[in-house]
């Protein structure tokens, strides 16, 4: 690329022209960024939808549970009340015994039942009171993530508008290019955006370290044109270091 007699560039526009697509590198991030917050973000509602939607769920268990055990109960007590009909109209002791010892079965079955549904029905208070706490958390959840929304829209808008005038400040950067190499830079640009450019540090390359030589110093201390010979990004110097 380096032409026989190399091309004179001013020190400050390189600084200038790497400034502006640091800042454009920066901010096409921070945009990038953009929808993964919000993901982020959007993840704590889903969390707080499943954990409403898994306490409905063990709600809705119980209540069948419930609902069941209470039905088999009205059955057995109707079969009582049926026992105690035909008790009255035994026709033997044996018979009479017999259905005394049914009674007494069903009886004790009852009892049983009674106390399992009052412990489902205490359950299911508790899991009414967890259904409320968790809806309540997905309430928050929910004004949580629409503020961090907001927010997060809010500088995304700032992003692009700050985006908008730093690529202006390119194009215009951009005119200042010696005519000569402005095809080859703006290419360069175009594929390798703020690594198109790179100041030296101390004695190296401050885009891939490599160790340059004094030559390399001399020709941009002229404001020469001057190419790293390693990844070919074009070299200047930085502030610190006089033109
Ligand atoms: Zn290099």
């Amino acid at each position: 690329m380096a032409a026989s007699a190399p091309t004179e560039v001013s020190t400050p526009l390189l600084r200038r022209l790497h400034r502006i697509l640091q800042q454009q590198a920066d901010l096409q991030g921070q945009a990038r960024r953009g929808p993964m917050q919000l993901k982020a973000v959007g993840a704590a509602v889903v969390a707080a939808e499943t954990e409403v939607s898994q306490a409905a769920t063990a709600l809705k268990k119980a209540r069948m549970v419930s609902d069941e055990k209470q039905l088999q109960l009205q059955t057995r007590e109707a079969h009582v009340a049926d026992l105690n009909r035909k008790l009255n109209e035994a026709a033997s002791n044996k018979e009479f015994t017999l259905l005394k010892e049914q009674i007494a079965a069903d009886e004790q079955a009852n009892s049983v039942q009674s106390d399992e549904i009052f412990e489902i029905l205490e359950r299911i208070d508790t899991l009414t009171g967890q259904v409320k706490e968790k809806e309540g958390l997905l309430a928050e959840a929910q004004a949580e993530n629409e503020k961090r929304v907001a927010e997060i829209k809010q500088r995304q808008e700032r992003v692009a508008a700050d985006l908008a005038r730093v690529e202006i400040q390119l194009e215009e950067a951009e005119t200042e290019i010696p005519s000569v190499v402005k095809a080859d830079w703006k290419r360069l640009i175009e594929a390798r955006g703020e690594e198109a450019f790179a100041p030296i540090e101390g004695e190296s390359c401050g885009g891939c370290s490599q160790t340059l030589t004094t030559q390399v110093a001399s020709l941009l201390m002229l404001s020469k044109l001057t190419y790293c010979p390693n990844c070919n990004c074009i070299l200047y110097l930085p502030e610190d270091r006089s033109v």
